[in-house]
């Protein structure tokens, strides 16, 4: 079964985002219903045993990195310990990380010992009424706290997420970048997604090309000669550096701009949907073969679903009355596949 997991268009997949819950602490705007989302039973996610097994499965398919997301992934009881694990037992998997950063400065030292790949830290303004604002209750200063300890240890390379919406944080754009320099964090620019009818707002999207112009020193910033950008983002992001602000930044432009051509990634929910595509609008289940522990069926569904990939993401509004539906009639929600 070793190999590479390939997609009808010849792309090489090596990366897959576990989503462990689709729960989380903050309910940002641009993610979540302010009632959060419904309550899933615990028997009908995929358990941390299961995520090891999946885990060994991906790198027998030529997975060469996971990244753990939600949701927020720390709400999930046990998650650090079961990082842990998964380093354990699949220690040359690249690791990584996507989260809100408000448990960081609690985990800090744990998660600076797992050799992580990177994690990425969501921060989308500097304003703490506004934080609280957006993210429906949450409190700025826990993020900055987690960020200064994760820093701190010097042993986790970290990247900056920041959801760019032109009526909430478009002016910010300046500082978070100002701000990733001193805390010498790679800043990665997110234009928001239209992934559920409900939340997405057509005025609030801002394209690449505007935040981009808004840049300090604007004119500095040159895409490297014959770079494309990088595979490593929410989508694949462009990186740009200004060699006189001595900083790079990423500009993630999944829906004004298509970077289909290089994408390497699956998604699995917490559920265990395996979403060929961010915008796809269904998922192979992947839950009866993981608790049999099946190897082969599970290996047979992932591949289908990578088999099922589409040639470019459809990033397009949903048609009014319809939703993007995978999941019991759920909508879509990244919350729920976890960016
Ligand atoms: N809770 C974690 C966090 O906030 O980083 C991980 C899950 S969150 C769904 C993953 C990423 O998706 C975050 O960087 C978040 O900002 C981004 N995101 C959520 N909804 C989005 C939307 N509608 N458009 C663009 N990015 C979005
Ligand atoms: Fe929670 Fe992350 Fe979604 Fe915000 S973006 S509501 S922190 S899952």
């Amino acid at each position: 079964m070793a190999g590479r997991m390939k997609d009808p268009f010849g792309r090489i997949l090596n990366y897959v985002r576990i989503s462990v819950t689709d729960r989380c602490n903050l309910r940002c705007v641009y993610c979540m219903p302010p009632e959060g989302v419904p309550w899933i039973p615990h028997d009908e996610i995929m358990s941390y045993e299961s995520i090891l097994f999946l885990c060994g499965v991906l790198q027998d398919l030529g997975v060469q990195k996971v990244r753990f997301t939600g949701g927020e992934p720390f709400v999930r009881k046990d998650f650090v310990p079961f990082l842990g694990e998964v380093r354990k037992n699949f220690p040359s998997l690249k690791i990584a990380l996507t989260t809100n950063g408000t448990y960081l400065e609690r985990w800090a030292e744990e998660l600076a010992a797992l050799r992580l790949e990177s994690v990425n830290i969501s921060l989308d303004t500097l304003d703490p009424g506004k934080f609280h604002s957006v993210t429906r209750g949450g409190d700025l200063e826990d993020v900055l706290q987690g960020v200064e300890a994760l820093r701190k240890t010097g042993g986790v390379p970290m990247k900056m997420n920041m959801v760019v919406m032109r009526e909430y944080n478009l002016e910010e754009v300046p500082s978070l970048t100002e701000f990733a320099r001193e805390k010498g964090i790679l800043l990665r620019f997110i234009e928001f997604m239209p992934l559920d009818r409900e939340i997405w707002a057509l005025p609030s999207f801002v394209p690449g090309e505007e935040i981009l112009s808004l840049l300090p020193e604007g004119e500095s910033w040159k895409l490297p000669p014959g770079e494309e950008g990088t595979a490593d983002a929410c989508g694949p992001a462009r990186e740009y550096r200004s060699d006189r602000r001595k900083q790079t930044v990423g500009i993630i432009s999944a829906v004004s701009d298509h970077f289909c051509a290089r994408c390497n990634r699956l998604r699995i929910t917490s559920r265990g949907l395996v979403r060929p595509c961010l915008f796809s609008e269904f998922g192979i289940s992947i839950l009866e073969g993981l608790r049999k522990k099946d190897r082969e069926r599970v290996a047979r569904e992932i591949l289908a679903a990578a088999e099922a990939k589409p040639d470019r993401g459809r990033t397009g509004i949903p048609p009014r009355g319809e939703k993007r539906d995978d999941e019991k009639g759920q909508s879509c929600r990244m919350s729920r596949i976890g960016g």
